[in-house]
């Protein structure tokens, strides 16, 4: 995808049918590139931390500003809250222009996608996009047919949705900032899908035992939801995985030090602030996931 094609916000306001199709299923880096040709760098990294990868995505986010105001210490998150807060009587709001760029280009998307649905456009075929090969994205080309999403049975949606989150767990290498952790069905969530009054619905229970409802893109059911419970606060599965990791490096890191106990080895990996390291408990098992698998449950899917 070129961006050379694509106009510039201003334009596009004006013109938002000019805003190539294309650049609506791009994800990750592309993504990330195209919106911050739009809207510039500090919005496109706002999006970045929080893992928005990709227009559905990006369309579903009831308001990107939320996360800055979030308990959330760390580095970037205070770098985003310079370049994008203002300070008025000790109150924190967000500056208008910033606002103002986020709606306008959710208008343009909103438009430039209804488009796709109303043409039924398959974009793939006709123009081929040089891709890297990281970022194929299996879900979101998907977008273009529409048409065809009332007709998905239980089990298209369901394993539709398992794919996507299979991409995303093997597609992001830094998952959750946890090394070597993967999604699976029956292990570390459970997936039901049934047909319910509003259609086909979905949710999906953690292995922290915590119960989320997904959401619908033009009929097709996405994870979302699920992502950003997974990188929330509340996710103990999640936390505890860190912890652990945390907890394995540092004693790694120890036993290489010798017996010397100097602590600056050990202090440079607490750096990752956002979790305490204080009350790990010794646990040399195996770190991801080596707990309580979800009750054979794998079986009973509507
Ligand atoms: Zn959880």
């Amino acid at each position: 995808m070129s961006l050379s094609n694509v106009p510039k916000l201003q334009e596009l306001y004006f013109h938002p049918w000019k805003l190539p199709l294309e650049t609506l299923t791009s994800v990750d880096d592309q993504f990330y590139s195209f919106i911050e040709y739009l809207v510039g760098s500090t919005l496109s990294n706002l999006l970045r931390v929080q893992e928005i990868n990709s227009v559905p995505i990006l369309l579903l986010t009831t308001d990107v500003f939320e996360h800055l105001f979030l308990k959330i210490n760390d580095v970037e998150t205070d770098l985003l809250r310079q370049g994008l807060l203002l300070k008025i009587d000790n109150n924190l709001i967000v500056k208008s222009a910033n606002r103002t760029k986020i709606k306008c280009l959710l208008d343009i998307l909103k438009i430039a996608s209804d488009r796709m649905f109303k043409e039924g456009q398959r974009i793939a075929p006709k123009h081929p996009i040089n891709y890297s090969p990281l970022a194929i994205p299996s879900a979101t080309p998907a977008v273009s047919t529409a048409n065809t999403y009332s007709t998905l049975t239980v089990d298209d949606q369901r394993n539709h949705l398992l794919k996507c989150i299979d991409d995303w767990s093997s597609l992001n290498e830094k998952f959750l900032n946890l090394k070597e952790f993967k999604l699976e069905e029956g292990y570390n969530f459970r997936l039901i899908v049934k047909v319910g009054t509003n259609g086909i619905q979905a949710s999906i229970e953690c292995l922290c035992k915590t119960i989320i409802m997904l959401g619908k893109l033009h009929n097709k059911l996405i994870p979302s939801n699920f992502y950003r419970h997974l990188k929330s606060p509340g996710c103990k599965y999640v936390n505890r995985l860190l912890k652990e990791q945390k907890f394995e490096e540092k004693n790694r890191n120890n036993s290489y030090s010798t017996s010397s106990s100097s602590s600056s080895s050990s202090s440079q990996l607490i750096k990752n602030n956002s979790q305490s390291t204080t009350a790990v408990v010794p646990n040399r098992k195996r770190t991801l996931g080596s707990t309580h698998k979800i009750n054979s449950e794998k079986k009973r899917k509507n």
